[in-house]
């Protein structure tokens, strides 16, 4: 005979509910947006579903190959085998342990997603890599949610937070910034990846990252602790983190 289960033990979320000024139904009613299903889209969704957020839209166009495999716990050989949408596969696996999560997959490029489509969600996470991608969710979505824009490379990892009136990820561009963005694309918008070597990446700085972005969404909804307007810069050789103020510049296009 199976042994009883505590009360105390009966409901999934009883300790995260613990936590100071904690709203679980707030939670619930979360409609976030997951832009890119890679590594740190893998481990978001994984941290949201965790928490119980009730509707998560999964964005990426791309399949999943062998190269995701060190980093991404919803995919698995088969997956990068057949070349399945990494969406579909995220959307697939978690809907298996989290039914009560409505997620869906979106299979377009970003920049392709209609404008309207960013204003139906309470939060966005940018979890991208590459700058043109990163700069075209932040246009779209700053005047309608704030944006948790993660990124990695190997032992290092960033994240911004975007909530409006804030400063934007496009306020911290410098010129080299726009140059190497206008090297990246030819003059028909062509991507030239050879200019865009792969990045090195490991599972560790991801889940750090992500993790990261998740709290700082959580301190946003839950304690009116937004960090809006600040990169913090994390170094995974020393564990130490650095957070700057990203200051609003006037020239912005984002926001005139
Ligand atoms: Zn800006």
């Amino acid at each position: 005979m199976a042994p009883e289960i505590k009360v105390v033990d009966a409901d999934r979320f009883d300790r995260q509910k613990r936590v100071a000024q904690w709203d679980q139904e707030k939670i619930r009613k979360q409609n976030v947006l997951v832009i890119g299903a890679g590594a740190l889209g893998n481990e978001t969704v994984k941290l949201l579903l965790q928490l119980g957020v009730g509707k998560i839209t999964v964005v990426d166009f791309d399949t999943v190959v062998p190269a995701n495999l060190n980093r991404c716990v919803f995919f698995d050989s088969s997956d990068a085998q057949t070349h399945r949408f990494k969406a579909d596969v995220i959307v697939e696996k978690a809907a298996k342990t989290f039914p009560d999560t409505a997620i869906t997959p979106d299979h377009r490029a970003v920049e392709t997603i209609p404008e309207t489509a960013f204003q139906t969600h309470d939060a966005v996470f940018g979890c991208l890599d590459n700058l043109g991608a990163r700069l075209h969710t932040n246009a779209q979505t700053y005047h309608y949610a704030p944006l948790f824009d993660g990124g990695t490379n190997g032992f290092f990892g960033k994240l911004q937070v975007v909530s409006k009136p804030s400063s934007c990820l496009e306020c911290g561009m410098n010129n080299r910034d726009y140059k190497l963005l206008w090297k990246k694309y030819s003059c028909v918008g062509e991507v030239l990846d050879y200019l865009d070597p792969k990045t090195p990446a490991l599972p560790t700085t991801t889940s750090v990252v992500s993790a990261m972005q998740v709290n700082a969404w959580l301190a946003n909804l839950l304690q009116q602790n937004s960090g809006a307007g600040t990169y913090v810069h994390y170094n995974g050789l020393t564990q130490q983190t650095q957070t700057f103020e990203v200051p609003k510049r006037k020239t912005c296009p984002v926001h005139p």
